[in-house]
């Protein structure tokens, strides 16, 4: 049985001097492992508050540093994307319009392949644009059975699948745990990918999590005995069959 841990880090706050403080130490003790962390950047936040161009600096900085680059997006009306005023809204056009807008700032730093939904969101606009806009592979559904937050957008998924849209196809590799589900549940909860023996877990937290010390302890005790983590760029190529790089 081969084991596969993916890391995901979704990125908001990395323009905050201490939340970037805390991901850079993370980050530095992935790298000296030899591991790497995929950073699901949402920048709107950051573009919001203007300060877009120090995010810019510290994500090509990641990405020198081996870590994956990918897209985060929450679909917040207008630029209310803080309580108490935020609104989600979930129509297509808003959809299409937030992740053009995002994927258009990251296309600065590179195109990226992958995308994590903001609250585990899966309108029906969501996979057609992403497979427009090029994306191969989507973590935003959660496995069958974790019942924390329930809408009616939220995918639940057994395994990863492969979805086609036209010319394009799209893999969908549920997110397994949180930080506080992956220490607790250290040996279970992991998925099978029906293959080749594979399993999987893909832990996520979020950049300003680090700011509570409970979390920034969690995360140094998965970098350091939580196995060797890797992109979900990687565990992506994996299930597609590329083998392990
Ligand atoms: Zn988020």
């Amino acid at each position: 049985m081969i084991r596969f841990h993916a890391l995901a880090v979704h990125t908001e706050r990395i323009h905050d001097p201490r939340v970037w403080k805390r991901l850079r130490r993370i980050l530095g003790a992935l790298s000296r492992k030899g591991a790497r962390a995929t950073l699901f950047v949402y920048p709107f936040r950051a573009v919001v508050e203007g300060r877009s161009d120090l995010a810019f600096d510290r994500i090509r900085q990641a990405q020198a540093d081996g870590h994956e680059i990918a897209q985060h997006t929450h679909f917040y009306k207008d630029q209310q994307i803080d309580k108490p005023n935020k609104v989600t809204d979930l129509s297509q056009e808003n959809v299409v319009n937030c992740l053009r807008r995002d994927h258009q700032w990251l296309s600065r730093i590179c195109l990226p392949r992958g995308f994590t939904s903001g609250g585990w969101a899966v309108p029906p606009a969501l996979y057609p644009a992403l497979a427009e806009l090029g994306f191969e592979y989507d973590c935003s559904a959660r496995p069958v059975g974790w019942k924390r937050l329930d809408h009616p957008h939220m995918l639940r998924l057994r395994e990863p699948e492969t979805r086609r849209f036209w010319q394009s196809e799209l893999l969908i590799i549920p997110t397994t745990h949180g930080l506080k589900d992956a220490i607790f549940y250290f040996r279970t909860g992991d998925l099978a990918a029906g293959f080749r023996g594979l399993r999987y877990r893909l832990v996520y937290f979020h950049d300003y999590d680090l700011l509570r010390w409970e979390a920034y302890l969690a995360a140094w005790v998965l970098v350091h005995a939580g196995g060797a983590w890797r992109t979900c760029g990687e565990l992506a190529d994996a299930l597609k069959g590329g083998g392990f790089a």
